[in-house]
């Protein structure tokens, strides 16, 4: 079992990019605390007798956590809806071919370039496709390293 970020990284250090070895250890630290009273706690107490208590531990809010990842993600579409007008919208994904993806892992620099580069492209369609009407698109970009 693991139970620190340092024994996770001792066993997937060669996975890890040195760049990202210190983030790793951080993020793996934060999650296995999540909701650990011993890093936190709100104790909840009954105002009538103060004999009844219930003590629940800080959750770890990171996007990376099980249990929290699902409200930050929430929490990060309502701000990000909250900033759009209200026009029609497309979502649109972009991969990384297998082939290269390890080229991306190792040089995680490189993934803001792939970003702008998309960002770019829709603009440049977008541009050429409607010169008449001069529309401009307001892009959001996200990057999706892990899950499906
Ligand atoms: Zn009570
Ligand atoms: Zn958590």
């Amino acid at each position: 079992m693991l139970t620190t970020g340092k024994n996770f990284c001792k066993i997937n250090l060669h996975k890890i990019p040195k760049d990202m070895v210190e983030s790793v250890i951080d993020s793996v630290e934060i999650m296995l605390r999540c909701g650990d009273p011993r890093y936190g706690f709100l104790k909840y107490m009954c105002p009538e007798c103060g004999k009844h208590q219930k003590i629940v531990g800080f959750s770890c809010k990171s996007r990376f956590c099980n249990q929290c990842g699902k409200i930050y993600i929430d929490n990060w579409v309502n701000k990000q809806v909250e900033k759009i007008i209200d026009v029609g919208h497309r979502h649109t994904v972009f991969s990384i071919p297998k082939e290269i993806r390890g080229k991306f892992y190792w040089h995680r620099e490189m993934l803001k370039e792939l970003s702008d580069g998309v960002a770019e492209v829709i603009q440049y369609w977008y541009r050429s496709k409607s010169k008449k009407m001069g529309y401009e698109v307001g892009i959001i970009t996200t990057i999706h390293t892990f899950g499906t």
